[in-house]
């Protein structure tokens, strides 16, 4: 079972140039069907989520920790072919045996749930803290149940107000669609002070990034997991003036267990966010679904 992202989708557009041939997609769970012969993490049978980068494991970033920054990191589904396919083939060390109970469907969403458990471990959330979501797509929906569960209140901001029956039935304490008033003045009434304590932006725009700055309080911490494509103005004069900490959150390195955890307990509901399902031989019907405005996690089943 595979999850469909705008990644894959950009890349599918030739919006992003990959070495072609390509076989796309990098969000699943499955069965192993074989190991090689020193394959000791994980038994044929037996049912992994795939955790899909993999560093070289040698330079210094590596070496020191930083694997999810390795230069010569390999993505599968984007540096080598991935799981849009009857059979995909990884490292051992990109497998995560499953818990028991837990749906394939349910952890489908374990890699996009993964990034926002990093996010929202270096914003280092406090119980009671006020947070804002900036996106209220796949990753801005997981990032407030996460939050959720770190027992911050949340606010969710989005262009629109579309998922946001969804995000108050996820935890959200509070929305606020751009355009309804100033962010700003949501952002206080909200908090109840100058502004929020934590953002996780989540939209990967410029415009995100602003929303961002304006939504936290002086003193306040951003967390940013989004790739702008375009270039990003900051006003880093407020930057400085309100002492906001702006850190970039990339990807995940040892979050596969904790995103997994959440699910099985339940603190993170994934299955309202798979809206549509195909199977594999009809995906070019679930890549135009990708593009629908009441689509948010688009499941692939691969046979
Ligand atoms: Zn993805
Ligand atoms: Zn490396």
């Amino acid at each position: 079972m595979s999850g469909l992202c705008g990644t894959d989708y950009r890349i599918w557009t030739g919006d992003r140039p990959v070495a072609y041939p390509l076989v796309l997609g990098h969000e699943f769970v499955g069965m192993v069907e074989a190991v090689g012969a020193d394959v000791a993490r994980v038994r044929v049978g037996e049912r992994v989520a795939v955790e899909p980068n993999y560093s070289c494991g040698v330079c210094p970033l590596c070496r020191e920790g930083n694997r999810n920054l390795c230069l010569k990191r390999t993505a599968v589904g984007i540096d080598v072919d991935g799981c849009f396919a009857e059979l995909a083939s990884v490292p051992e060390r990109c497998c995560w045996p499953a818990p028991t109970g837990v749906s394939d469907d349910d952890l489908m969403v374990t890699e996009p749930l993964a990034v926002v458990v990093r996010a929202v471990a270096k914003a280092a959330i406090r119980p009671g803290e006020s947070a804002a979501v900036v996106g209220g797509g796949t990753l801005g929906l997981l990032a407030l149940q996460v939050l959720k569960a770190h027992g911050a209140r949340v606010l969710v901001v989005s262009r629109t107000a579309r998922r946001f029956d969804l995000a108050r039935e996820l935890g959200a304490a509070a929305t606020h669609a751009l355009g309804d008033e100033p962010l700003e003045a949501a952002a206080s009434r909200f908090a109840g002070r100058e502004g929020v304590d934590v953002v996780i932006e989540t939209a990967g725009t410029a415009e995100a990034v602003a929303q961002s700055l304006a939504t936290v309080r002086p003193g306040g911490r951003v967390v940013l997991t989004g790739l702008p494509h375009e270039p990003t103005p900051v006003a880093f004069f407020s930057v400085v003036r309100r002492e906001v900490t702006i850190s970039g959150s990339m990807i995940y390195q040892d979050e596969f267990p904790e995103a997994m955890r959440l699910i099985q307990t339940g603190a993170v509901r994934t299955r309202p966010l798979v809206t549509h399902r195909f199977d594999l031989d009809a995906i070019v019907a679930a890549f135009a679904a990708h593009e629908l405005a009441d689509s948010i996690k688009v499941a692939v089943r691969c046979p």
